[in-house]
């Protein structure tokens, strides 16, 4: 067994560890490895001729075995090739923990994780598995929850089915008064889908409607939103200490789900 008996092409070296000999022939790409183990590097490169000459029989058919990982690699079960594109690759999310199921389109910002904590607006929480997705066309913001992060993708790709495959959006409030609508036929969720000068929330000094501002409770439009003194005047006077319009309460009104849904 020489190694003059190897393809030109072949990169092969051998490495001698603790737990034997192991010998290495590998495409000058990275892609494909063949490697054999043995005793001392003779018997290595021996099985590793044997790996190579049964994966290039023309009556071989790799099974491929992708281990713990998605990046596409695969180790062949019958002859122990390893090939690093032996699965098409698949967009991974959740710090590359899951590779998604679905044909999402290239485009498409998909995000999730496998424990999300959600705040429902009678109060409470609960965690979940998520998977959060912003089309390009039709631009809208898409999110699936359930038990696993499977569960959440499907909820997704459904709803995103269900809105292309739509004849034609209605959108209602909902009860939401910053514009965001939410279409009667396929539930898709659409910012700007109202004229906040419609559905926005009474001015309490001149009755326009606006979602420009609220302080200790009560909602201003742009021309008569209170200055600084003003605001901080107005919250101590508020039987509530204007907490309710903090920062923190307003990113938390923000992040809030109603529980029917
Ligand atoms: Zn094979
Ligand atoms: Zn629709
Ligand atoms: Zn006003």
């Amino acid at each position: 067994m020489t190694p003059s008996r190897w393809p030109a092409g072949l990169e092969t070296s051998v490495h001698a560890l603790k737990g034997g000999h192991t010998f290495v022939a590998r495409t000058p790409d990275g892609r494909l490895t063949y490697h054999g183990v043995g005793s001392d590097d003779a018997t290595a490169e021996q099985a590793a001729w044997a790996s190579y000459h049964l994966a290039n029989d023309p009556g071989h058919e790799h099974d491929f075995d992708p281990g713990q990982r998605q990046d596409g690699f695969g180790q062949c079960r019958g002859c122990s090739m390893s090939d690093t594109q032996a699965f098409e690759q698949r967009r991974t999310i959740d710090h590359g923990r899951y590779a998604l199921a679905h044909p999402w389109p290239a485009g498409w910002h998909v995000q999730g994780g496998a424990s999300g904590l959600v705040i429902r607006r009678s109060g409470g929480t609960y965690t979940t598995a998520f998977v959060e997705v912003a089309p390009t066309d039709p631009q809208t913001f898409i999110r699936g929850e359930g038990a696993t992060l499977v569960e959440a993708e499907q909820a997704a790709w459904e709803q995103a089915q269900r809105t292309l495959a739509c004849p034609g959006h209605e959108f209602e409030t909902r009860g939401y008064t910053n514009g965001a609508g939410f279409c009667r036929h396929c539930n898709m969720f659409a910012s700007g889908a109202f004229d906040v000068a419609v559905v926005g929330n009474p001015c309490v000094t001149c009755g326009a409607r606006t979602n420009w501002t609220r302080v200790a409770g009560a909602w201003y439009c742009q021309d008569h939103a209170p200055d600084r003194a003003e605001r901080a005047r107005l919250r101590a006077e508020a039987p509530d200490d204007g907490a309710g319009d903090s920062p923190l309460r307003e990113l938390l009104e923000a992040m809030l789900v109603d529980d029917d849904d």
